[in-house]
């Protein structure tokens, strides 16, 4: 297979672009996310690392819906089933969970932006990268590296509800993402949610992404996320779009309560849940009891 061949490949999943990289090495310090540190010898029979590069349209700012989760969720299932095609197609291929944006910087792909994300034309910090250890094809060399917008620009620091960005980059240990891999969202999070499951407000605010057409979440979409169903624990189906892993110990009834609980809507519903299984959807009604003395 050429790498021509391949990128076709990658296409019919959504994959717009592939960038062929070396198996490099990576200082990854503590290494919380377990990623791997040594390509080479982690994927022995591989030859190069394919990073992928699935774009999606951002919504709106005002919507809660959360296009990269269910965008991350329809490239994973890409992902597989494009490895299954190579690997029906002949090379030895396995996921890589490298560390991306490292890779593709060092290889001088994308602008490497204050916010961590990398923008990659002409899609900006609006895409899912993936990576796979692939077998019989050589590393390509590039030479992208666009200028970097950040130089007189400072819209993410004023937008960042955690104060987490500041000019040398974010602090992670203060990123709202940081405390939403849980269920259980301290209440300052509750308070300042824009999005559920994850927080986007750097892309939304980024001059990289300004030139990005914005979409509406499809009706099935719009549906499954419709808020009195996640209060009530109907959550199955937003959880099949934007995969379980991230959706555990009910975490959107949680957070479609505090959204209610802000809005003053659905407070019989929200009393309904006081004895529900979860930890983090009591801690969500006690989070509305305490907004909504009411209640
Ligand atoms: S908002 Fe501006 S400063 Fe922040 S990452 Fe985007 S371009 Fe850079
Ligand atoms: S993801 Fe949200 S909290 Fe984290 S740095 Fe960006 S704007 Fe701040």
């Amino acid at each position: 297979m050429t790498h021509a061949e391949f990128l076709a490949l990658a296409r019919e999943y959504g994959f717009e672009k592939v960038y062929f990289l070396p198996l490099d090495r990576y200082d990854l310090g503590s290494n919380p996310h377990r990623l791997v540190a040594d390509a080479a010898l982690d994927f022995p029979f591989a030859s190069c690392v394919a990073a992928l590069v699935f774009p999606y349209a951002p919504f709106t700012a005002s919507e809660r819906i959360p296009a990269y989760y269910l965008a991350s969720n329809r490239a994973y299932h890409a992902r597989k089933a494009l490895i299954d095609r190579l690997r029906d197609a002949g090379l030895t291929v396995e996921k890589a969970e490298i560390p991306v944006r490292t890779a593709l910087n060092r290889a001088r792909v994308g602008a490497a932006l204050r916010t961590g994300f990398i923008s990659i034309e002409p899609f900006g910090t609006r895409i899912v990268l993936e990576c796979l250890a692939v077998s019989d094809l050589t590393p390509l060399e590039y030479s992208e590296s666009p200028a970097v917008p950040c130089r007189n620009c400072g819209a993410c620091i004023k937008a960042c509800p955690a104060g987490a960005i500041g000019e040398k980059g974010v602090d992670y240990e203060k990123c709202f993402r940081a405390f939403m891999e849980t269920a259980a969202h301290p209440d300052r999070i509750r308070d300042a949610q824009t999005t559920y499951i994850g927080c986007e407000v750097c892309q939304y605010c980024c001059r990289a992404n300004s030139h990005l057409e914005k979409s509406e979440p499809a009706n099935d979409v719009k549906q499954a996320f419709d808020t009195r169903r996640l209060i009530l624990g109907d959550t199955k189906q937003a959880r099949s779009l934007v995969g379980k892993n991230m959706t555990s110990g009910g975490k959107l009834t949680a957070e479609a309560i505090a959204f209610a609980a802000r809005d003053g809507e659905y407070c019989k519903e929200i009393l309904a849940q006081s004895d529900s299984p979860f930890d983090a959807v009591r801690d969500a009604v006690r989070y509305a009891n305490e907004r909504y003395k009411t209640l």
